[in-house]
């Protein structure tokens, strides 16, 4: 048993945003490639050629998944990676023709700090405001599209207030101006059905642990055509654009666990009652609460709620001893105590930004477990607006106004 559950009855996992349980199905696919199969793809004798064509069987399984090409499938070991490549091999690809990108304020900063990293190389990007949904506007889009623009990039959908982005409108306005399209869709995948030609994109990011999978496995679609520079240097593996020995049994494990994760989407519709159940529970039992986010273009699991006049940190802290694992919002802004970055762009006060909750629940949720966060959240909210000084001011000015 872990620490966290000795401490309480009940151990309830609420924030499958930040990372999900290896799937003991995807433990099991992954396992031999560990043992007996653990030949290097790259090494000519027949050990090694087992372990290759796991390797393009898993790039064949998850093509065929997203509705790509399997050449069109590199592995990465991360997400964060894949966002990397995408906009810095794009940008330094496309430097001849132009020096601008598009993208918004609310993106992962694995896009938002390759952005402000590419700035310092020279080029020029356009942080795109979004609506108090987190939505953005496509006619805002396309009025920041220029002749020199030679990269737009728009997440999804959102990892800390869950805001699904019309990404198809997104990409179809882009191709008419024929500037290559990146979306992060590493919340989206296994929670959304994803398909790279109905959605119109040229590259498209996902991660393993967000799905069932390890950490440190990750993968990028690029659309056939597409001009985009290596990130990583090397040997020839993945066709030469990018180097390092394949990570075999992640590999294979991606692909089992996103073809599980695709295989139950249907069932979502399940946690988007708990998620309802959730967000209205919440919101009428406790006062001066709001939800940010969209309220219909949202992630089937994600709830993130603003709770005046208490801090987020102490809020997820109390949830801890009482057994529920949650989150302020992104790990990034946890660890580092700034407001974050996508609760300020859709419009909220720095103290507002402060005092929210994510909770993001999965198929494995249950009834009980949603009953039992409806049970200890109010209490303890209450406990800490009885010890904040800003609840006692705001307290003292209703009674001065109602005399
Ligand atoms: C988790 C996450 C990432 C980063 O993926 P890692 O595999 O953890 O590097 C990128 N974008 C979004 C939207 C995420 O939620």
């Amino acid at each position: 048993m872990a620490d966290s559950e000795k401490k309480s009855a009940r151990f309830v996992y609420a924030d499958n945003a930040a990372t999900t349980q290896v799937s003991p199905k995807v433990l099991e696919a992954m396992l031999p490639y560990f043992k007996d199969k653990y030949g290097n793809p790259s090494s000519l004798y027949s050990l090694s050629r087992e372990a290759a064509e796991a390797v393009e069987d898993a790039r064949a399984k998850i093509a065929e998944l997203l509705g790509a090409r399997p050449n069109e499938i590199y592995f990465t070991a991360s997400g964060s990676e894949a966002d990397n490549w995408a906009v810095k091999g794009a940008a330094r690809a496309n430097m001849a023709k132009g020096r601008h990108i598009v993208t918004s304020k609310i993106e992962h900063h694995a896009v938002l700090h390759t952005c402000k990293a590419l700035e310092k190389e020279g080029f020029e990007v356009t942080y795109l405001d979004v609506d108090s949904d987190g939505l953005v506007d496509p006619e805002e889009f396309r009025e920041a599209l220029r002749s020199d623009t030679i990269l737009a990039t728009v997440m999804y959908a959102n990892n800390e207030i869950g805001t699904v982005q019309p990404i198809s409108e997104l990409a179809a306005i882009a191709r008419e101006r024929k500037i290559p399209f990146f979306t992060d869709a590493v919340q989206a995948v296994g929670n959304l059905p994803v398909d790279v030609k109905e959605l119109g994109v040229d590259m498209l990011a996902l991660s393993g642990h967000k799905i069932n999978a390890p950490k440190g496995i990750g993968a990028l679609y690029i659309k056939n055509g597409t001009r985009i520079k290596s990130l990583i240097d090397g040997g020839g593996q993945e066709r030469g654009r990018r180097a390092g020995t394949e990570n075999v049994p992640y590999i294979v494990g991606l692909a089992r666990a996103l073809e599980i994760a695709v295989a139950r989407i249907p069932e979502l519709e399940r946690v988007r009652m708990m998620r309802d159940r959730l967000i209205d529970g919440i919101l009428s039992t406790i006062p001066h609460s709001r939800l940010n986010g969209s309220r219909e273009k949202r992630l089937p699991g994600n709830v993130n709620i603003a709770f005046e006049f208490i801090e987020g940190e102490s809020l997820v802290l109390l949830l801890d001893s009482a057994g529920i694992a949650a989150s302020t919002g992104s790990a990034c802004s946890t660890a580092s105590l700034e407001p974050s970055h996508v609760l300020l762009a859709i419009g909220l006060p720095h103290e507002k930004a402060h005092g929210s909750l994510r909770l993001s629940i999965s198929h494995e949720t249950t009834e009980e477990d949603v009953d039992y966060i409806l049970e200890k959240l109010p209490p303890i909210v209450e406990r800490l607006r009885a010890m904040s000084p800003l609840y006692e001011d705001f307290l003292r000015g209703k009674q001065v106004h109602s005399t």
